[in-house]
């Protein structure tokens, strides 16, 4: 169930650690990964921070289970393709997005909050995963049992010291 990188925000993730990876290929995920949940309203960097990755050659595609309403308008601020009701753990909406940025899955990676649809989903496809810390508020009545259940995955990434294999490799090159 660990993710093979973690980071604290999605601007935190550099081209360097993509190529480590060997990933060309981003997996989005849109609510506490992208923006607050159900908000409208991207991240500080987040927009330029896609837009830089394009530029870099990276595919990338928001893939949310939240509502096309919701998915839409949101990906489309970043100029991305997106898939709504994905159904995040189940492999459906991975392979579609793989299939749809023409990667393979091994050449792909999922970015997200939640290591339960997330990080799970990521590893039933085979996909390479990043997992990021919950930014902005959320509902604990909502969340607070699976961000619970989190806890000792989160404390084991900090204690493997989890994605350190990747750094050091060509971060330098910033
Ligand atoms: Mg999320």
């Amino acid at each position: 169930m660990l993710p093979d990188a973690a980071e604290e925000k999605i601007t935190d993730i550099t081209p360097a650690l993509l190529h480590a990876m060997g990933v060309k290929a981003l997996i989005l995920d849109a609510d506490n990964t992208l923006s607050g949940h159900a908000s409208q309203i991207p991240f500080e960097g987040a927009v330029e921070w896609v837009a830089r990755m394009q530029k870099e050659g990276f595919s990338a595609i928001v893939v949310s289970n939240n509502f096309k309403k919701r998915v839409e308008p949101f990906a489309a601020q970043f100029g991305l393709p997106f898939i709504s009701m994905a159904m995040k753990p189940f492999p459906f909406g991975y392979l579609r997005a793989v299939r749809r940025m023409k990667s393979s899955r091994k050449q792909t990676v999922a970015i997200g909050d939640q290591v339960f649809t997330d990080i799970l989903g990521a590893r039933l496809t085979g996909v390479r995963s990043i997992l990021l810390t919950p930014q902005g508020e959320e509902s604990v009545l909502r969340f607070g049992w699976r961000r619970r259940l989190e806890q000792p995955i989160r404390r084991k990434i900090r204690e493997r010291r989890i994605g350190e294999k990747w750094k050091g490799k060509n971060q330098n090159n910033e």
